[in-house]
């Protein structure tokens, strides 16, 4: 009788403490910052391009060989708008072969790669899972924007940033250095001479 009220009471206190699972899918926890779910790429806004500059780092050290890249020139290097010689034409990786193991984000040395938040996206298919350079970057957007994300390094000078820094330190010191000799002694000549002479 006695174990059998106390065994009552378990199940009462059971009963009424709040609920700590929740019915997934239907039901979704807050995720914490430091989830890892699938890499993503991220994206400059300052210079309004990828951080990725295809070098393939990351698809050398990748454990599963599911990702692929590929660089071209940046016509904005060419313009003088960013400081990125070459930049990522195209990127794939086959999230049904990633094992969520962080290497390729590790090896980058361009802040470019991030395990996102992203992780419902299972197929029924073997192979379907395969994601594109504009999927891959919409991914890395929204984990930056959920994470208040920051890059680890300011970026480098573009070629017209620098341009317009060297005329900067040109025009300072075309301030500071004194009047040229000839144009003062010019400029001597032209003060008349003192009258006390005349007087004599
Ligand atoms: S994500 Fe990083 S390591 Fe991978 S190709 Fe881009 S820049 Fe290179
Ligand atoms: S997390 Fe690991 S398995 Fe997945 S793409 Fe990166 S290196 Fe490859």
């Amino acid at each position: 009788m006695l174990n059998g009220l106390k065994g009552l009471g378990v199940t009462l206190r059971g009963a009424l403490r709040s609920k700590v699972t929740a019915e997934y899918p239907k039901e979704h926890l807050p995720i914490d910052n430091r989830f890892m779910g699938f890499p993503a790429l991220t994206w400059d806004a300052a210079r309004d391009e990828p951080y990725c500059t295809g070098c393939i780092v990351c698809v050398r050290y990748c454990p599963t060989q599911c990702m692929s890249a590929q660089m071209q020139d940046n016509p904005k290097f060419a313009e003088g708008v960013s400081h990125r010689k070459k930049i990522i034409e195209t990127f794939e990786i086959n999230l049904g072969r990633c094992i969520l193991c962080g290497i390729c984000v590790d090896v980058c040395n361009f802040d470019a790669i991030e395990m996102s938040h992203e992780h419902e996206r299972s197929e029924r298919l073997r192979n379907a899972n395969r994601v594109d350079l504009p999927t891959l970057l919409d991914m890395g957007r929204q984990y930056q924007a959920e994470v208040g994300w920051k890059q680890s390094k300011p970026n480098a000078a573009s070629p017209n940033e620098r341009a317009a820094a060297k005329a900067a330190v040109e025009a300072t010191k075309a301030e500071e250095t004194p009047e040229n000799p000839e144009t003062q002694a010019a400029d001597d000549t032209d003060i008349p001479e003192k009258s006390g002479g005349d007087a004599a």
